[in-house]
């Protein structure tokens, strides 16, 4: 592989043109709930506390990708972000970067209602909440856990924080929710949230995904569109991973993510650092660059930065999931950060 060319200093950028401003950061692989599309009943060998990046290992490595690599978004995932001890110092001292980035949070919603309004003063801007199904049977069997009321007063408690817009992820998987396309929709326009549907990927812990059961954008669209009139959104999609559709005339606006058969990777901004510090170019990447490694060896900001760049130069054109060649990445979507 070639140098990453000097005359890009300062971004991250690949071989194909692609240059990352969007980064995922994962802050523990651990979550409490038990999602069937994501993880085995029993959880996972989670990493072991010397591997996690400390809280202060988190912000340097942040603020080397907003001061030196040109990132201007951060969004906290995981595993479930809200349970980590740390969260609202990361917040804001994220938030006192400069150039101060846009700061977002995928959560599962458990435990949201109380911490929203500290998270909003640390200077979060947003929030994603994952809600699969509206139904509280369906909800308990969905993740093993019958936490379905907390979620939706996370969801509450966002909005009222002005964690705003709220967003909704769902998945749906056949015979499971499959049904519940246009409840969902109805249910977040009548709250005023903004509702993605994700098309279910092999990134699953058990290896189970079937490409020729899972539920697919052009039938969810379809399902919806039972229901609502949709009209393509004329707003500029950019890097953004939700191809979106205005229901009605508008404003409200429905996503979905169809990383599977509508692929974007050719539109692709983001960068990811795991919970132990390893950067990805790609959710499907097969090869990470050990940041936490040089961190704790004594690297300065410019040798961190230099891996970084030298990580996503790497980065492969698309994730080939359609590939006969293609091969699951050894960690789940729990630990690299979704
Ligand atoms: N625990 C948080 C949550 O559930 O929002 C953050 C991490 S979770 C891995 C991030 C998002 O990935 C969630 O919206 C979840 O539904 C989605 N997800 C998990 N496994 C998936 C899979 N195999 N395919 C598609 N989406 C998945
Ligand atoms: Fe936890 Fe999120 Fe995975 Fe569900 S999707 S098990 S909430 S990490």
């Amino acid at each position: 592989m070639t140098a990453v060319p000097e005359s890009t200093d300062g971004v991250l950028v690949d071989r194909y043109g692609r240059v990352a401003r969007d980064l995922r950061v994962s802050l523990t692989d651990k979550c409490n709930l038990r999602c069937t599309y994501c993880m085995p009943a029993e959880g996972l060998p989670w990493l072991a506390g010397p591997q996690l990046l400390g809280d202060e290992e988190i912000v340097r490595l942040v603020r080397v990708a907003v001061e030196r690599l040109g990132v201007t978004e951060v969004r906290f995932t995981g595993g479930e972000p809200l349970i980590r001890p740390g969260l609202l110092g990361i917040v804001a001292a994220v938030a006192a970067l400069r150039p101060r980035p846009r700061i977002s949070l995928t959560t599962n919603g458990l435990g949201l209602e109380r911490l929203a309004p500290a998270l909003r003063t640390a200077g979060l801007d947003r929030v994603n909440v994952s809600l699969d199904t509206l139904d509280r049977d369906r909800f308990a069997a969905l993740t093993r856990r019958d936490r379905h009321a907390d979620v939706l007063a996370g969801l509450a408690g966002a909005a009222r924080a002005g964690l705003t817009p709220v967003k909704i992820n769902s998945v749906l998987m056949r015979g499971v929710n499959d049904d519940e396309a246009p409840a969902l929709l109805r249910y977040a326009l009548t709250h005023g949230y903004e509702l993605r549907f994700i098309e279910q990927m092999p990134l699953d812990a058990q290896h189970g995904w079937d490409r020729s059961t899972m539920v697919t954008a052009a039938e969810i669209l379809a399902a919806l569109k039972q229901e609502f009139p949709l009209t393509a959104d004329p707003t500029e999609r950019g890097a953004a991973p939700a191809e979106t559709w205005l229901v009605g005339d508008g404003p409200a606006r429905v996503g979905v993510i169809a990383s599977v058969t509508r692929p974007f990777c050719g539109d692709c901004d983001r960068t990811r650092l795991t919970a132990d510090g390893q950067v990805r170019a790609c959710l499907f990447a097969t090869e990470e660059s050990d940041l936490r490694g040089a961190l704790r060896a004594g690297a300065d900001d410019a040798e961190l930065a230099r891996r970084w760049r030298t990580a996503m130069w790497g980065k492969r054109a698309g994730h080939g999931i359609d590939d006969p060649t293609f091969l699951q990445p050894v960690r789940p979507m729990s630990a690299i950060g979704g």
